[in-house]
């Protein structure tokens, strides 16, 4: 039976409150509107993101609210005007959006979609201000457009990448955020040469994907820091080959990096939301050509401080967002290179709990264990 037009009841795990575990309800999913989707999610996983919008101690708090960005799922039904996308699609939700029309989807450089780019304050559907989930009426907020800790959700078409459908979505899941983030913050942001070194700050799954793509990239040193030290263990198998831990040392890490590498590292990327960290992997560029690449979601009342003659001994200072990929063009294509074993992903899954355990994979991270825990929605 058809479920295309009709609310949709089913479960989904709600925020109600600021750092209070998840609990699961029974919500009501309305059908997809204008260029809209309705998705039945099969498998998510957890990302530091959510985690800083559940405790929200640096971000706007907003609640009640479905968190979750990292999924796979299968389209349901769609809503009018669209027509790249059917039932039984096998598709990625992400939290960064590709109208196709608007100048930063037309240029080749951006992924910063006007009327989609990621908006964490935003908790309805952009069409017409209002969110598709409620529990007896009372309306609960999306979350970067994509509320995946639930069965159903409803995304915006121009947040969907359609995948091959023979793609393991236990799998290819953790592409809709982490690992394409990170590979592609190293490939396509800091693009390091042939034979150049690379420092990661931060070796979560996010730090480990930039690793990943530093590693393919063909970098001959390839330095990893974090301040929990059961990361480094686990990063020898992602192609870092040395490590360094900021509080073994009582100078600044960007020190103990220029002196390691001869004046410092040629490029960085930063995949940890420190401020700190984010002027260190800046600081321990090398002069002349360096490049640092910010990838970690800052608090919201950080500010980067330097001297600016970091900036004048030509260094480059850059960020992104999604590693640059535009979601609905490039993903397919990165899913491919999963498929082809170009890439691997399963060594970023360390951890899987079903639906009704959804916390647990709140305290794994909460607990700096593992990387990626994916969450299955049948079980
Ligand atoms: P994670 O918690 O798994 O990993 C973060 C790592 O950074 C941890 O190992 C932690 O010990 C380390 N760390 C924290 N502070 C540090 C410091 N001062 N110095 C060195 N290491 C430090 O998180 P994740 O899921 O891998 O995400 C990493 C970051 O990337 C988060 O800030 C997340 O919000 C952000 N993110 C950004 C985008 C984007 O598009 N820009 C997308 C996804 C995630
Ligand atoms: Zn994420």
């Amino acid at each position: 039976m058809s479920t295309a037009g009709q609310v949709i009841r089913c479960k989904a795990a709600v925020a109600w409150e600021s750092g209070k575990p998840l609990s699961i309800e029974e919500v009501e999913v309305a059908p997809p509107q204008k260029d809209e989707v309705r998705i039945k999610i099969l498998f998510t996983s957890l990302c530091h993101t959510d985690v800083y919008f559940w405790d929200a101690k640096g971000q706007n708090p907003l609640f009640p609210r479905i968190l979750g960005h990292e999924a796979g799922g299968i389209v349901e039904s769609v809503g009018e005007g669209v027509t790249d996308l059917k039932p039984g699609d096998h598709v990625l939700p992400i939290f960064t959006g590709e109208c196709k029309e608007c100048p930063h989807c037309l240029s080749e450089e951006s992924n910063m979609c006007d009327l989609l780019r990621i908006n964490t304050d935003r908790g309805e559907m952009i069409n017409d201000g209002k969110s598709r989930f409620s529990i007896n009426g009372k309306p609960i907020y999306h979350f970067l457009g994509t509320s995946t800790f639930s069965e159903y959700t409803v995304v915006h078409v121009g947040q969907v990448a359609k995948i091959n459908p023979e793609a393991p979505l236990d799998k290819v899941c953790v592409l809709s955020c982490g690992m394409s983030t990170g590979f592609g913050a190293t490939v396509n942001v800091a693009k390091p040469k042939k034979g150049q070194s690379v420092a990661i700050f931060g070796l979560g799954a996010v730090g480990l994907a930039a690793a990943e793509g530093a590693r393919v990239s063909g970098a001959s040193r390839i330095i990893g820091v974090d301040l929990n030290p059961s990361r480094f263990e686990l990063a020898k198998n992602f192609g870092v080959t040395e490590f360094v831990n900021p509080k073994d040392h009582n100078k600044p890490v960007q020190e103990v990096i220029a002196e390691m590498t001869g004046g410092g590292v040629d490029r960085s990327v930063e995949c940890t939301g420190s401020i700190q960290a984010m002027i260190s992997a800046f600081e321990c560029v090398h002069d002349g050509w360096g490049v640092a690449v910010l990838v970690g979601v800052p608090n919201k009342d950080d500010a980067f401080k330097t001297h600016p003659v970091n900036l004048l001994n030509e260094r480059t200072l850059k960020g992104t967002f999604f590693g640059n990929y535009k979601p609905r063009t490039d993903i397919p294509a990165v899913v491919e290179r999963y498929m082809n074993k170009e890439l691997e992903l399963d060594k970023f899954i360390t951890h899987s709990v079903p639906f009704s355990e959804i916390n647990k994979a709140f305290e794994y991270m909460l607990a700096g264990e593992g990387l990626r825990c994916v969450i299955r929605m049948d079980a």
